[in-house]
């Protein structure tokens, strides 16, 4: 199950390693972004989108 990117929606997502607070840094490829995950922030983008 992949990440959603929070830009464009795509779920052709990888992981691309962990920043220095060791949250899950990902890597779009469909937009070539990078994006932390971040549940709350990703439902909140859900609940906006809505
Ligand atoms: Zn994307």
């Amino acid at each position: 199950m992949s990440i959603c990117c929070p830009t464009c929606d795509s779920t052709n997502t990888k992981k691309n390693g962990h920043i220095h607070n060791g949250k899950q840094n990902h890597y779009c490829n469909e937009c070539s972004r990078q994006f932390v995950e971040n549940r709350e922030q990703i439902l909140t983008f859900h609940r906006i989108k809505w």
